[in-house]
């Protein structure tokens, strides 16, 4: 998987991406990030790229050709086109399936606005998607195009050390994932779960299943409605349900 992200602020990409997992990931040549800087292909003498809005009103508006001329530019090096992702709050609020989706790709390009946004012209011509992180307003796009690649990363086969880990975690099924233990067995007067410490698989895995269930049932009831559940699971959310 390749990232590739057109933005203002390049350092913030790659200081911010350059550690732990996806840091040993591009490391290990499992992806690559690059981030090219908007600034670079501007014409102007100053190096601008953004501009008052036409209409007045607040702020600074990218302009559209530094944009363009970069994709272009990307384009013409990786001889293909890929999939445009624009990080803007009015965009479709990320999920676990939109990751699931994105990580099928081998290229996929970010474009961070800054200021009030990005020129409408340049965005009809380019973007393909469209992807909000959350209905709150950034100062910028890098931060979630960051939580994007996070995201999208590990289910990239070969980043996460151990292949099953991202199979069973929260959101796989619709459903949250059960507590989580380690050493020490008591701390500050709370034992670790029996049955965790039995040995007994079949036992371990009914337990997890039960606190999956309960837990999506307590923090996001949400998501139960598109859960894939077994007649047991219903089973356990009714007896749950009336608790
Ligand atoms: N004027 C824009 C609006 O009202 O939709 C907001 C611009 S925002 C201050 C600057 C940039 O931050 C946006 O172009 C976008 O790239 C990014 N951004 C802000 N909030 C975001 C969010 N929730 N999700 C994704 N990107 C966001």
């Amino acid at each position: 998987m390749n990232f590739h992200v057109m933005t203002l602020f390049p350092d913030m990409i790659m200081d911010g991406m350059n550690t732990s997992i996806i840091g040993r990931a591009v490391k290990n040549g499992h992806l690559t990030l690059e981030a090219l800087n908007i600034r670079d292909y501007s014409k102007s003498k100053h190096n601008q790229v953004d501009d008052y809005p036409y209409g007045g009103g607040a702020g600074m508006v990218m302009q559209p050709e530094p944009i363009y001329d970069c994709y272009e530019a990307l384009c013409e090096r990786i001889g293909k086109r890929p999939r445009v992702i624009y990080l803007t709050p009015q965009g479709s609020v990320f999920h676990q399936g939109m990751a699931e989706d994105f990580a099928k790709e081998e290229d996929l390009v970010f474009l961070c606005g800054h200021y009030e946004g990005i020129d409408e012209r340049v965005l009809e011509e380019i973007v393909t998607d469209y992807v909000s992180i959350g209905d709150y307003v950034l100062t910028g796009g890098e931060l979630p195009a960051m939580v994007m690649i996070d995201a999208i990363s590990r289910l990239v086969p070969g980043v996460l050390n151990n292949e099953v880990s991202a199979e069973f975690e929260s959101f796989h099924d619709n459903l949250l994932e059960y507590p989580q233990y380690t050493r020490p067995v008591v701390y500050h007067e709370k034992r670790v779960p029996d049955v965790l410490l039995s040995g007994h698989h079949a036992k371990i895995e009914e337990w997890r299943r039960e606190q999956s269930l309960k837990r999506t049932l307590e923090r996001r009831p949400d998501l139960l409605e598109n859960a894939n559940l077994t007649k047991k699971d219903q089973k356990i959310l009714a007896i749950l349900k009336e608790k």
